[in-house]
């Protein structure tokens, strides 16, 4: 089969013929029909310190994807051949207390999907199957590829009620524009969002933004205080991992306010703890990845229903042998999210 491999340490990705997986105990074969590229698989790509410092290579990449099941491994007893799937690209072990106490996104033994295991830019991929999510009937595989990352967005946005509430999203890349969307789709009243990028600012506008902002040519403070009568915002949504924008979106939250932070800082970054937490009674959401599966049945409900639809989203769809375009064209930022089709 055709993947999608980091060979060895070192910047780049190469297309390889190599063996159909075996499904080991546990483990289902699935036939990949559509995998989108995330931002973590650019890290990969580039051989960021973070992808230096995790990875062992040759590893074949990529961690959303919809496919159909081929094959049930050893134990695997009640998934059907046939029955079109994605997966939870976390795998947890079951066993350690974070595990067992409810928050296995927190996992003290976490492995992901095509960083510690073989990934889905092939065209076949073994996962194990408690890891596997049922694909409503009629989802085509482009979108169904979708749902795990929207399940982050899923999960930034709701982790308090959000209707009725003015929002602040910073960051625009295909992370944000899915938060712009389940905000919009849950009963967010004025969605502000901010993005240097003027492309992306016009698929937020797409997406249900109700303004949006390049905070280098204006003034992202004035827009969002005039917007919000001067009371500033419920709730701040951090989607682009850059110390102004969290810095802007901190001093711009309202009191008792909340926020969730989604984007990954470069490094360690400064806050007015004082001023823009403690004494404005903030509350603070870190997130990280999904929250196995109750973000995933959410995803499901907001997409199936039609409430939620993120076709604006998908700008480009690839053969698996055009890798490095879909690469390029994250890196450009001209972009929304590309697909992969196997
Ligand atoms: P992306 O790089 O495509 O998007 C980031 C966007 O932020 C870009 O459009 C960029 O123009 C914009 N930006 C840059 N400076 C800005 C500023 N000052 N103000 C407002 N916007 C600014 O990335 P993505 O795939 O959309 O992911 C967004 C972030 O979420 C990344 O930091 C990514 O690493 C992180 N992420 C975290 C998790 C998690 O589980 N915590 C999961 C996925 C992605
Ligand atoms: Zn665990």
């Amino acid at each position: 089969m055709k993947a999608v491999i980091k060979e060895g340490p070192g910047p780049g990705l190469v297309l390889r013929d190599v063996p159909v997986p075996v499904p080991g105990a546990g483990e289902v074969l699935v036939k990949v029909k559509a995998a989108s590229v995330c931002g973590t698989d650019v890290l990969i790509h580039d051989w960021s310190p973070w992808a230096a410092g995790r990875m062992v290579t040759p590893r074949i990449i990529g961690h959303e994807f919809a496919g159909e099941v081929i094959e049930a491994g050893p134990g695997v007893e009640d998934i059907p051949t046939g029955m079109r799937v994605s997966a939870e690209s976390h795998y947890f072990c079951g066993k350690c207390r974070q595990c067992r106490t409810g928050s296995p996104e927190v996992c003290r033994d976490l492995k992901i999907m095509g960083v510690d295991a073989d990934g889905s830019f092939a065209e076949y991929l073994s996962v194990p199957a408690v890891n596997l999510w049922p694909n409503p009937a009629g989802m085509p595989d482009d979108l169904a590829s979708l749902q795990e990352p929207l399940g982050n967005a899923v999960d930034t946005v709701n982790s308090e009620d959000i209707s009725g509430k003015d929002v602040l999203i910073t960051g625009a890349g295909p992370m944000g524009l899915m938060c712009v969307a389940v905000a919009r789709a849950c009963g967010a009243s004025n969605i502000i969002v901010s993005d240097p990028n003027e492309y992306r600012l016009g698929l937020a506008s797409m997406m249900g933004a109700d303004i949006v902002i390049d905070p280098i040519k204006q003034s992202l403070h004035d827009v969002a205080m005039s917007a919000t009568a001067g009371n500033g915002v419920d709730v701040f949504l951090e989607i682009s991992g850059k110390a102004e924008a969290l810095a802007a979106g901190l001093r711009l939250l309202a009191p008792a306010g909340r926020v969730s932070l989604l984007g990954i800082f470069h490094g360690p970054v400064p806050v007015d703890l004082n001023k823009d937490v403690i004494f404005k009674k903030a509350r603070i959401y870190g997130i990280t990845g999904r929250r196995p599966f109750s973000t995933w049945k959410t995803v499901s409900e907001l997409l199936s229903s039609g409430r939620l639809d993120l076709s604006p989203l998908i700008t480009h769809e690839l053969s698996l042998g055009d890798f490095e375009e879909g690469f390029h064209l994250m890196e450009s930022g001209r972009c929304g999210k590309v697909v992969f089709r196997p």
